[in-house]
C-alpha cells in the first residue's frame, strides 16, 4: 500500500523541487514507498498523487500490494508514463539521477527538462521505522541461527562450497527468502581475499575459516561474518584475531547519533594501529543496511554522513594478510539515541573448530 506518509515524502521532493513530475525507477525505492515487489515498474509522482505502472505479469499482485492507484500497461512503461504525464514543452521531470539507467533516462529526456534528485528517494530509507527495526532484527536473529546450524554440520576437510550450500540451505528452511548476497566462505590463505568465492577447496587445518553471510527475511537484510581458526592454529594467529576484535569493538564504543561515519572508520583504524596492522586492513568498517545490503552511510575514511538513531549499519574491520590468511569480524548494529544496540547475537571470542 501508498502510505500516507510515504506518499507525502515524494511530494515534498515535488514541491522543494518545483517538479511537475518525480519519476521513482529503483525497484527498491518503490517497494519502500508502495509496497511492491514485482521486478518491473516505474512509479509517477505528480500533483495528482502517485501512480504505479506495471505490466500484465503483476496486475493482480499490483491491485493487493498498491490498490487502484495502478496502470498495467501491455507496452513499454515509459510510454504509459509519457501518455500521464504529457509533453507540454518545459515540464520539470525529476528522476533519480544516481541510479537510473541511461536508456530510462534518454527515454525520460522527452518527456521535458530533465532534472536529478540525488539521493532525495533513498535518504527517507535511512533512519528505519519501528517496523523496519523489527524485521531487521528477525533477520539478524535468523541469519545466526543458520550460521549456529551450519557450524554444527561442519568437518574439516569439507569443502568451502559445501559449508556455503549448508548455509544457504538452513537460511532457506528457516523462513529466509534467500542469502542477501552471495555466501562467502574462505579459509586458509584463500580468507586473505576480503570477497572471496568459495571454492572446491577442502577447509584444511591450521587456517582461518571466515564465513560473511546474510540473509533476506521479508526483504530486510542482516549481515554478519565470523572467523574461526580451524585447530590447530598459532598465538600469532590468536593475536591478530583479538587486535582484529578489539578494532571491532572500539568502533562499536564509536557509534552515537551526530557522530561522523568516518568517525567510526577511524576509531577502528587507530585501534589497529596499536597492534601494528592498520596497513592490512584494506575496506571500510561498514555500511547501512535494510531493504537492500549496502546503503548509505558508508563507514569510511570520506563519508562524514552524521549517524542517526535508527540507522542500522554493519561494523566490519578485517585484516588481511597475502598468502596467509585474512580476520573479519562483522556484526549488524542499530544506531540508537543515547549510543548503539549490536542485534547479531553470535558469540565471537577466539574460537577454534575441528
Ligand atoms: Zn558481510
Ligand atoms: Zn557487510
Amino acid at each position: 500500500m501508498i502510505t500516507p506518509q510515504r506518499a507525502d515524502v515524494l511530494s515534498a521532493i515535488l514541491e522543494e523541487r518545483k517538479l511537475d513530475a518525480l519519476i521513482v525507477s529503483t525497484l527498491v525505492n518503490i517497494r519502500y514507498y508502495t509496497g511492491f515487489t514485482g521486478s518491473n515498474a516505474l512509479l509517477l509522482v505528480n500533483a495528482k498523487g502517485t501512480r504505479l505502472f506495471t505490466d500484465p505479469r503483476y496486475s493482480v499482485q499490483a491491485s493487493q500490494q498498491v490498490g487502484d492507484r495502478v496502470t498495467i500497461a501491455k507496452g513499454k512503461l515509459i510510454e504509459a508514463v509519457a501518455s500521464k504525464v504529457g509533453t507540454l514543452k518545459g515540464l520539470r521531470i525529476g528522476f533519480e539521477d544516481t541510479r537510473a539507467s541511461y536508456a530510462l533516462s534518454k527515454a525520460l529526456a522527452k518527456l521535458g527538462r530533465l532534472k536529478g534528485v540525488g539521493d532525495a528517494v533513498d535518504k527517507p530509507r535511512w533512519v528505519k521505522s519501528t517496523l523496519e527495526i523489527g524485521a531487521i532484527r528477525a533477520s539478524v536473529a535468523l541469519n545466526s541461527t543458520a550460521y549456529d546450524r551450519a557450524m554444527k554440520r561442519f568437518k574439516v576437510g569439507m569443502t568451502e562450497k559445501d559449508l556455503a550450500a549448508e548455509i544457504d540451505h538452513q537460511q532457506r528452511k528457516l523462513g529466509a527468502e534467500g542469502p542477501a548476497f552471495a555466501t562467502i566462505v574462505a579459509s586458509g590463505a584463500h580468507s586473505a581475499l576480503p570477497h572471496a568465492t568459495p571454492r572446491n577447496a577442502p577447509v584444511e587445518r591450521g587456517g582461518y575459516l571466515l564465513i560473511d553471510m546474510g540473509a533476506s527475511l521479508n526483504g530486510y537484510m542482516s549481515d554478519m561474518t565470523r572467523t574461526v581458526g580451524v585447530g590447530p592454529c598459532t598465538a600469532e594467529q590468536e593475536r591478530i584475531y583479538m587486535a582484529v576484535l578489539a578494532a571491532q569493538q572500539a568502533a562499536i564504543d564509536a557509534v552515537r547519533p551526530g557522530r561522523k561515519a568516518s568517525a567510526v572508520h577511524g576509531a577502528a583504524v587507530r585501534a589497529l594501529k596499536q597492534f601494528g596492522l592498520d596497513k592490512l586492513f584494506v575496506h571500510s568498517t561498514g555500511h547501512g543496511l535494510g531493504l537492500e545490503i549496502h546503503e548509505a552511510p558508508r563507514l569510511g575514511k570520506k563519508d562524514d554522513t552524521e549517524l542517526e538513531a535508527g540507522m542500522a549499519i554493519t561494523i566490519e574491520p578485517g585484516v588481511y594478510e597475502a598468502g596467509v590468511g585474512g580476520v573479519r569480524i562483522e556484526d549488524t548494529v542499530l544506531v540508537t539515541e543515547d549510543g548503539c544496540e549490536v542485534l547479531t547475537t553470535t558469540p565471537k571470542g577466539w574460537t577454534m573448530v575441528g
